[in-house]
């Protein structure tokens, strides 16, 4: 007896994501496909490591007019044309999740990662429209700001320059994006930072010789943390973030790190389609934890 051939409906039909997409996009929202890991597909070769110069919405403005989805949130359009054009499509077809990019849509989104990040917007923050999402809640509000990540335990405000899932309209009426959820994201005096989004490597108290090990043993944790970020193929964020711990829990003391190595380990997550941003604050979160 022979079996039916099975029809294949997935390369004949449009993509299901593509369809949710289009209708954001309609609504001025608008959307990017997110590949295995819920994170955004990698850049295509011309645009590893920003070598196009990035795109004209990014914060330093470059010419990439790539047709395909580099840049993470910087790719995300309401042009239909873009969304349904042929790597586009080949993206959405691999897709695992929809994204969309809340500035682009003039909107702030209050990521409330848990029960008691939940308890504390309740107790603080006007109300808005919100969106359940695995653990907790999206609040959104009217209004666009700079994103940033960690503004309190289990909340990000994702905004200008980010990402957030699509997790459907939620309910709710969206009201303005009010002062207390601007001022989470006031950066500290510049005199008390003056380098607020640069990363910071270890003081150098080791007169730059390892003083434990060689440099090759430096440059085999360099290589393995690499590795290891190339290799995940899920839950690229956790994965960045323990590769970072890592080295910064082997070497964050001696000074030997040098802004070549941490090239290198933001180059292999950027290749995973973590955002400069994303790799800014695991390293700094890294060496938060370690006390460095
Ligand atoms: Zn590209
Ligand atoms: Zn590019």
């Amino acid at each position: 007896m022979t079996q039916p051939t099975p029809i294949r409906r997935a390369s004949r039909h449009r993509p299901r994501l593509l369809d949710t997409a289009l209708s954001l996009a309609a609504h001025g929202i608008p959307p990017l496909p997110l590949r295995a890991g819920k994170v955004p597909f990698g850049n295509c070769p011309d645009c590893t490591g920003n070598a196009c110069g990035g795109r004209p919405n990014m914060k330093s403005a470059g010419p990439c007019q790539c047709p395909g989805v580099c840049h993470a949130w910087a790719a995300a359009t309401t042009d239909p044309r873009t969304l349904t054009s042929t790597p586009w499509v080949a993206a959405w077809r691999q897709a695992a999740a929809l994204a969309y990019h809340p500035g682009g849509a003039g909107v702030t989104v209050v990521d409330l990662d848990n029960a008691a990040a939940m308890e504390w917007a309740r107790a603080t923050l006007p109300g808005t429209r919100t969106v359940p999402t695995t653990r907790g809640e999206h609040w959104i509000y009217q209004g666009v700001m700079r994103s940033m990540n960690h503004v309190r335990p289990g909340v990000d405000v994702k905004s200008s320059m980010a990402y957030v899932r699509w997790r459907g309209p939620g309910g709710g009426t969206m009201t303005a994006l009010p002062d207390v959820v601007r001022a989470l994201a006031v950066k500290e005096p510049p005199a008390a930072r003056p380098a607020p989004r640069s990363i910071s490597l270890p003081a150098r108290s080791g007169a730059g010789q390892c003083p434990h090990r060689t440099p090759v043993f430096l440059d085999r944790g360099i290589a393995m943390a690499e590795q290891r970020i190339i290799a995940a193929r899920s839950a690229i964020h956790a994965t960045v973030y323990r590769s970072f711990l890592a080295v910064l829990s082997t070497h964050g003391r001696c000074g030997c790190l040098t802004d070549t190595h941490v090239d290198r380990l933001f180059t292999a997550a950027q290749a995973k389609g973590e955002t400069a941003r994303h790799c800014t604050d695991a390293w700094n979160n890294a060496r938060t934890t370690l006390g460095l």
